[in-house]
């Protein structure tokens, strides 16, 4: 019912299978949600996106602005995912996973049951003149709900800024970091409204993922379906001596709905897929001793009586680019080290032949080496070699090393690499092993570069 403009629905409370998992799933997320920022890994947040030093830090790994192949590969595992499962699904996010529908369900409505009531006692509170009880009900909702709002909006920030920072920040006074009180303002108010207020309008009006449903999904998806077939005609809807079918006509499936819709118009783009719907009915349908499921999960296919299929081209093309993405997360974050190194050859002479007073000349090879640090910690770095290469006469040239790298930081530098010209084979080449130790948060670790020393053909 229309409030100020908006649609408000003060949905029926139900209770049956899906709503006791969704409880479950909804406790899980929402206490990953805050805890996430607390949890320690290596000594950082599972997880932080510092924006201003453009670093991030994932469940233990840490990356830096960069790093974009990485992002590429979570955003498009993500995306492409949720093609997949809307594909195959319906959508399941929207009613299992989405934060609009998870906080609106888990912690808002519930306020709003706690401060005003169940469901008819919130409309009749909605259509009651403005007096006492009502202001009192009303202030104090909108003050759990501001509550409410601001925890989230601080968790949120966690996420940007630490949360020990944001714990700390919330002592000093908001002038001292002005930048991050007025963020956290900003956000408090919009979550308000949006939870508060605004609430399935959201995904009715301006949710793109909600538009996009009819374009992913086709007759073989699975979705909330109303079995026409086995329900009509309603009870009530014709004479008394002729059969109705199995739907009794008690509007309860509409009552339960968040999105104000009646489901048994047939699948509209409001649903939120929140499954309050089946359990409502499910509940009649054990009242009146029919068999449950005249709401259910289906597809179109499996209404007409026909196996919906499930590896139908499009969800193997969609699953087969998911994994792709997957398999490429997981082989830049496997390949990626704390210390990033590029050698590359002087761009002179590739070598020098140096005369000795022994008499045999040595050759020199001119080299610059990048390193970037990519760790969160300072790193010293240094470039060595072989005992047995330093046996064999091989010098390295290092003036700059060792160099100290603060973190997220490169460093460019020149080295010589030199040695006996007999050490070259028949084409001019020797083959030599740089090794670069770096040192940083006490570990050291080593890295072996292979290269190809070029002297005078023989
Ligand atoms: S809850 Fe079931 S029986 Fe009642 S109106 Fe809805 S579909 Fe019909
Ligand atoms: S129609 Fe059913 S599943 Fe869809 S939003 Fe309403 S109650 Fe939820």
């Amino acid at each position: 019912m229309p409030e100020d403009g908006i649609l408000i629905t003060h949905p029926m409370a139900v209770h049956g299978f899906y709503r006791t998992y969704r409880t479950i799933v909804e406790t899980i997320l929402i206490i990953a949600f805050f805890l996430l920022p607390w949890i320690k890994i290596h000594g950082f947040s599972a997880i932080l996106i510092d924006i201003p030093n453009r670093r991030f830090s994932l469940f233990g790994l840490q990356f830096w602005g960069h790093d974009t192949p990485m992002f590429f590969f979570v955003l498009a595992s993500f995306a492409l995912g949720l093609v997949f499962a809307t594909s195959a699904w319906g959508r399941v996010w929207c009613g299992w996973a989405c934060p609009q529908t998870v906080f609106i369900d888990a912690i808002f409505r519930k306020i709003e049951s706690f401060v005003e009531g169940n469901h008819i006692a919130r409309i009749r509170l909605q259509k009651s003149p403005l007096d006492k009880d009502k202001v009192i009900k009303k202030t104090v909702k909108w003050a759990l709900f501001f509550l409410a709002s601001s925890i989230i909006s601080h968790t949120i920030i966690a996420y940007f800024a630490g949360a020990k920072n944001i714990a700390s920040m919330i002592a000093d006074s908001p002038f001292d970091n002005w930048t991050i009180f007025l963020t956290t303002s900003i956000i408090t108010i919009i979550v308000l409204l949006n939870f508060g207020w605004f609430r399935e309008q959201l995904c009715i009006s301006i949710c793109p993922y909600g538009r996009l449903q009819s374009v992913l999904m086709d007759e073989d998806s699975l979705a909330i379906m109303y079995d026409e077939k086995r329900g009509e005609p309603r009870k009530g809807t014709q004479p008394k001596t002729l059969e109705h079918g199995d739907c009794i006509n008690c509007y309860k499936c509409v009552a339960v709905c968040p999105a104000g819709i009646d489901i048994r118009k047939g699948l509209q783009m409001e649903c939120i897929a929140c499954t309050a719907c089946i359990d409502a009915c499910d509940q009649v349908m054990a009242t009146v001793k029919k068999p449950k499921g005249l709401i259910r999960y289906e597809s179109e296919k499996g209404l007409k009586g026909k196996p919906a299929k499930f590896w139908r081209m499009k969800n193997i093309l969609y699953l087969a680019l998911v994994s792709a993405c997957l398999i490429g997360l997981i082989s830049y974050v496997s390949g990626r080290s704390d210390l990033d190194i590029t050698v590359l050859r002087a761009q002179e002479s590739p070598y020098r032949v140096i005369s000795t007073a022994k008499g045999e000349p040595v050759i020199s090879n001119h080299y610059t080496l990048n390193l970037k640090n990519q760790s969160f910690h300072e790193m010293e770095v240094n470039v060595t070699q072989t005992e047995e290469s330093r046996n064999k006469g091989i010098e390295i040239v290092a003036p700059a090393y060792p160099e100290v790298i603060p973190s997220g930081k490169s460093a460019k530098n020149h080295f010589f690499i030199k040695f006996p010209k007999s050490l070259l084979n028949k084409k001019g080449q020797l083959n030599f092993q740089l090794h670069v130790a770096a040192t940083s948060n006490q570990t050291t670790r080593n890295y072996i570069k292979e290269l190809t020393l070029a002297g005078p053909l023989k």
